[in-house]
């Protein structure tokens, strides 16, 4: 799903930081400015037990328990309130009416928003629950089934049914875990309750829309607590702008045609800035002595400068074009794998703005195309620091003097900027890596 333009965002997103797997910006599928979405696959399921009562773990107060019991209370007025606006996209009243009479809000949403404890993994258990032997078979039997299909779309759109593949399967383990949540109902009460309502009001109107189309039967219009459906998650939002009709049968059905769902998620990447032929990026060593201060987003430079820093791939194998620019990302400190990442690697993250999700479609990509497993270790030893624990180690840098923004408990960019600087003053080796040892250091005196 693209989180948080697509696929919606939990305000959560899998960004890697600090070696879990926690929210980051993005722009793109599903949440929103800020978070990205955990694939349906890892989500919790649909249905289970109803709201808590209990106020948000994220400190807005839209999601306290009585704010939520408010906007639960006017949640037919916030409907009605929402009528104009639905009128304007050429919706009618008929279908307005059939598909908000009989809604309910969903309330244990507001628990799912708040709290994803899924999203506390380590980079390696993230990985290793996404790309595995079980996932990597079925993928290849899918690519095999439809290899027509991927045939007629890499000719029509330039990009590799592997990732495409890979995508249908970290999503949705294949379209069998996309939820079974009616996206109207789940995105008309995030568009009335709780602290992302400006952002799912315009997901509530495009789901309405997508019925008032016809494009996707509305029985068949679910999907994760976000709002995603299909089996490469869209957001109702993304599928305006992505869902094309490649069967021809008059519908953009990226539910049930096998055709609309590979070609639309092809469209999606394609314009998301996919390029024709490249890969997604190369695992390296990083060695001991590396400047780890290069390592990051902002820096993208050609990969034989890279060579020249000492970076190598395992078994030193060449690199197929140095001549293309990638940036270095580290995500698990010094002693785990570095991998120099190509453009084609940020148009993944535009699909889900996470760096742990677009590091498993990467590597499921590879694994199905028949590469091997990395060859490096993680540092599988390591314990994953809990939400407090993050959110104490940012409090405690800021109160060292570092700038980390406002502490959240996700750790990002500027929290690794703000480690690196941290282990630097100590005479460390400046990975960024937020490790339990690190939070000690910091705790004491
Ligand atoms: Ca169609």
């Amino acid at each position: 799903m693209r989180l948080i333009h697509r696929h919606l965002l939990a305000a959560i997103l899998v960004a890697a930081a600090g070696g879990a797997v926690t929210a980051q910006t993005r722009g793109g599928r599903y949440a929103g400015p800020t978070g990205a979405i955990p694939p349906a696959a890892i989500a919790a399921p649909a249905g289970g037990p109803v709201w808590s009562g209990e106020s948000g773990a994220s400190g807005d107060p839209r999601m306290t328990a009585a704010a939520i019991r408010e906007g639960a209370v006017n949640f037919r007025g916030c409907l009605e309130r929402l009528w104009p606006l639905a009128a304007r996209r050429g919706i009618s009243r008929n279908v307005y009416a059939a598909y908000t009479a009989p809604l309910t809000p969903d309330l244990r949403i507001m628990d799912l928003l708040d709290r994803q404890p899924e999203f506390t993994k380590s980079f390696w258990d993230y990985l290793d629950l996404l790309v595995n032997d079980a996932r990597i078979e079925q993928g290849r039997v899918l690519l095999e089934r439809y290899r027509e299909t991927f045939d007629a779309v890499e000719r029509a759109y330039g990009v590799d049914r592997y990732v495409i593949a890979a995508i249908w399967g970290v999503e949705t383990n294949y379209g069998t875990l996309g939820g079974d949540r009616p996206v109207v109902r789940s995105t008309a009460t995030l568009a009335c309750i709780g602290r992302r309502q400006n952002y799912f009001r315009e997901e509530f109107l495009s789901a309405l829309e997508i019925l008032q189309h016809g494009d996707v039967k509305s029985d068949r219009l679910v999907g994760s607590w976000a709002g995603a459906f299909s089996p490469t998650q869209f957001m109702p939002t993304a599928f305006k702008r992505f869902a094309v009709d490649f069967d021809r049968d008059g519908r953009r059905d990226v539910v049930d045609s096998i055709p609309d769902v590979i070609a639309s998620t092809a469209n999606n990447l394609k314009k998301d800035g996919w390029i024709t032929g490249q890969t997604w990026g190369y695992e390296v060593v990083v060695p001991a002595t590396f400047n780890f201060l290069l390592a990051g987003h902002a820096r993208s430079m050609p990969i034989r400068g890279w060579e020249r820093y000492g970076l190598t791939r395992p078994g030193n194998k060449p690199f197929p074009r140095p001549d293309e620019r990638a940036f270095l990302l580290i995500p698990a400190g010094v002693q785990g794998p570095g991998f120099l990442m190509l453009e084609n690697f940020r148009a993944i993250m535009r699909y889900n703005p996470a760096e742990a999700y677009a590091l498993a479609i990467g590597h499921l990509t590879d694994r199905l195309r028949g590469a091997p497993p990395f060859a490096q270790n993680w540092p599988r030893y390591e314990r994953v620091l809990s939400h407090g624990e993050r959110l104490e180690l940012q409090q405690l840098l800021e109160r060292h003097g570092y700038d980390v923004g406002e502490p959240d408990g996700h750790l990002g960019a500027r929290t690794r900027s703000a480690i690196r600087d941290f282990q630097t003053r100590l005479g460390r080796v400046p990975d960024g890596f937020a490790s339990a040892c690190i939070l000690d250091q910091l705790r004491a005196p």
